[in-house]
């Protein structure tokens, strides 16, 4: 089914989370401002319509690498989509990053591939590299809009939840199949890959798959937690508390302004 074709700029975004939590208010508003009409495939639903001006699939990946995979395969063959974004939480990784903050990823890399001898270690066999990279654009119109929220947000989310100011940061973005949950096993992270911000379990598999179908894509990231000891605890709160709010209020000023945008094209 293709929901749109008459004309590129007709053809809508993916948006993708991994968890309901994580989508906010999405596909309420969806279903507000133009109706959903709904498509179930490979047992998850898709949800077509309009959201803040742009016409939108929003679905859940569910977890992990293979999940995250496949929904994004689906998206761009079933759905045609011309770009996806996924929003959700992650684990601070960088010295700086904090719980509250946002992470934009400008690139991403799967920290749990390594078929060395055969290939360095993070290269994705017979692919030819190891990091992914976020669509400019789209990476910028992200974190502008997290900007946004935050200046407009940020002071009361700080107070009530008594987090430092939060701040949004860019650049790499790593994804593997665990829940990175200890000093130990986030210290060797760091150790291996200085540069990355944020840890998380599905970025890098979509943006791995947007490379191949040359589809572009990008990543937002709440730090829920620090990769650490209370890393369970701090995500599970963080998810029920502040993860809607944080993707409610990036995606509607995110997708506003690209729905003025593309009006524009
Ligand atoms: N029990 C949870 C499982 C979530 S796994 C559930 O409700 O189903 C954690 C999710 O949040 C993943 O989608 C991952 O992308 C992200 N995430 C947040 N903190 C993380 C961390 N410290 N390590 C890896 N992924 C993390």
């Amino acid at each position: 089914m293709n929901v749109q074709t008459d004309g590129a700029a007709a053809r809508p975004l993916g948006v993708l989370a991994a968890l309901p939590e994580e989508l906010g208010d999405l596909i309420a508003t969806m279903r507000a401002e133009s109706g959903v009409a709904t498509r179930t495939l490979g047992r998850r639903d898709y949800h077509v319509g309009t959201v803040h001006g742009a016409p939108c699939v929003v679905t859940l990946a569910r977890v992990g690498k293979v999940a995250a995979a496949a929904t994004a395969s689906a998206l761009i063959h079933a759905f045609d989509v011309h770009a996806i974004v996924f929003t959700g939480v992650a684990g601070g990784v960088g010295p700086d990053v904090r719980i509250g903050d946002v992470v934009v990823g400008d690139t991403l890399l799967q920290h749990d591939m390594n078929a060395s001898p055969f290939f360095p270690c993070f290269e994705v066999p017979l692919l030819g590299r190891a990091q992914f990279d976020a669509d400019r654009a789209l990476a910028a119109a992200l974190a502008d809009a997290c900007e946004r929220f935050l200046a407009d947000d940020g002071a009361a989310l700080s107070a009530r939840f008594h987090t430092a100011a939060p701040r949004v940061h860019r650049g790499l973005v790593i994804s593997g199949d665990q829940f990175v949950a200890s000093a130990q096993a986030v210290g060797a992270l760091r150790a291996l890959l200085p540069d990355a911000l944020a840890v998380e379990m599905e970025g890098a598999a979509i943006a791995q798959v947007c490379h191949e179908y040359d589809v572009p894509c990008a990543v937002v990231r709440t730090i829920s937690d620090t990769a650490d000891e209370h890393a369970s605890a701090s995500f599970a709160s963080f998810l029920n508390e502040l993860a809607g709010t944080y993707s409610t209020g990036i995606l509607k000023r995110f997708l506003s302004e690209y729905a003025g945008a593309s009006a524009a094209r």
